[in-house]
């Protein structure tokens, strides 16, 4: 069992913020950053909190990302927000660009933030679970760089181009489902190797472009698949287009181009987009909801996504940190 150590959230906010900023990022890039990072142990988002610390600090120390980034808002038209991001990182650019969202969509009925010039490597619920605290529905995407073949091709083309949603549940923690639209995250993949464990048919190919279960042919040559075949390949395609192509930013596969390979995220685009239920349903809309989540949540073995990370989010008590990670940490 790796050893690990007791970190209450405030030491977590404090360790990452202070860690941020002896590398060059200022108090408001690494205060936005540090919440993320501290939200997402909370919630038991292991996989995007402290854990990603190095690599957002290599993308400081090479230059890649501004740690003093300024993000700015141009309306583009009633219902468009543009957001350029100063090629920081994403988190400042969501405290600037969500309450104008926000605001529109409330006017609107709908809302859209496209933000371009932006390095995103956290997970996508807090953006989304920001606009369901408000009221509204929301749904997010961004790209990042190849890793994913698209179905029936050997190579990859695809980032892990995660997608989220949240539904607002008045008086209650929202509905949320944040997920990568690869069949398994590659550094699930990698731990599987170290373990000698199996992965599932279809989450990969080995380097001769054949499925495989084993998980270092996949992660050494290989390449991931989209999760679902056919149709997770198309949810990735449209992933690519809409944070890409619709916003004028970097494709996965252009993103690797321009990237200096310093193991943090490349330059890319983030698409935020709000809808208003008060205003488009006009009245109700709660109540007929609810009675549509008793039915899920009735049956036997059935959760609502977003479940389990708001349990965890109700305990106060220390987190639990993989002491190799903390000792790598206070180096940087
Ligand atoms: P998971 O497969 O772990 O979970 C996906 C979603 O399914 C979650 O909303 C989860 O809710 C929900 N869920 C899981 N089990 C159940 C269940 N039994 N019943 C109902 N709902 C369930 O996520 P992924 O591994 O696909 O993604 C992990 C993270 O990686 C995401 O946060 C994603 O944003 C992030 N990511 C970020 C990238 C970036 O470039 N920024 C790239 C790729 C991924 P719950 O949390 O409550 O379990």
């Amino acid at each position: 069992m790796p050893l690990k150590k007791s970190l209450t959230l405030e030491q977590i906010y404090n360790l990452t913020k202070d860690c941020l900023i002896k590398n060059h990022a200022d108090e408001a890039n690494a205060s936005a950053l540090a919440n993320t990072i501290m939200c997402a142990e909370r919630d038991g988002s292991h996989s995007h909190g402290l854990f990603r610390l190095p690599a957002y600090v290599a993308s400081l120390k090479s230059g890649k990302v501004n740690g003093l980034a300024k993000p700015k808002v141009h309306k583009l038209s009633h219902s468009v927000i543009k957001l350029d991001a100063n090629n920081g990182y994403a988190p400042l650019a969501h405290e600037i660009g969500l309450p104008e969202l926000i605001k529109i969509a409330k006017i609107t009925g709908v809302g859209i933030l496209a933000i371009h010039r932006v390095h995103h490597m956290a997970a996508l619920w807090p953006e989304v679970e920001a606009l369901a605290e408000e009221n509204l529905a929301g749904f997010s995407c961004t790209s990042y760089m190849p890793a994913v073949a698209p179905a029936g091709g050997y190579s990859p083309l695809f980032g892990t181009n995660p997608i989220s949603f949240a539904w607002p549940r008045p008086g209650t923690s929202p509905a949320v489902y944040d997920m990568a639209t690869a069949a398994m995250a590659m550094g699930e993949v990698q731990i599987a190797a170290r373990d000698g464990k199996k992965v599932p048919m279809g989450t990969g190919l080995d380097p001769n472009g054949k499925a495989t279960t084993d998980p270092s042919e996949i992660a050494n040559g290989g390449v991931l698949l989209p999760f679902g075949g056919h149709k997770g390949s198309a949810i990735s395609m449209m992933v690519e287009l809409l944070a890409a192509g619709l916003i004028g930013e970097n494709f996965s596969f252009e993103a690797k181009e321009s990237d200096n390979g310093d193991g943090g995220p490349p330059q890319g685009g983030q698409l935020i987009v709000a809808f208003s239920p008060d205003i488009i349903s006009e009245n109700g809309w709660a109540e007929h909801c609810e009675k549509f989540f008793s039915r899920m949540t009735d049956m036997d073995g059935v959760r609502l996504p977003g479940q389990r990370r708001h349990f965890n989010r109700q305990s106060q008590k220390p987190r639990e940190i993989d002491s190799n990670l903390l000792d790598k940490i206070k180096l940087l």
